[in-house]
């Protein structure tokens, strides 16, 4: 059987284009898109990335705390 939520995950990202954070669908292709039209970017043609675990944002809101975590 095949479930198509199973084919992607959610997962936290970050626009190349402008560092913006927000949440987004990897695929198990490598596709990485943002969950939301609503929740991204304001770039008229956001380009994501999914991020690192261990990736430290200098741009991050030192009260990021208590966020989900999806996956974990
Ligand atoms: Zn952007």
């Amino acid at each position: 059987m095949t479930n198509a939520d199973d084919e992607r995950e959610k997962a936290a990202g970050i626009c190349r284009n402008c560092g913006e954070l927000f949440t987004v669908w990897r695929t198990r292709d490598g596709t990485v898109r943002p969950v939301s039209s609503h929740n991204t970017c304001p770039c008229a043609d956001p380009s994501p990335r999914v991020i690192d675990g261990g990736e430290v944002f200098d741009d991050a809101d030192p009260d990021e705390n208590g966020e989900a975590h999806p996956g974990v």
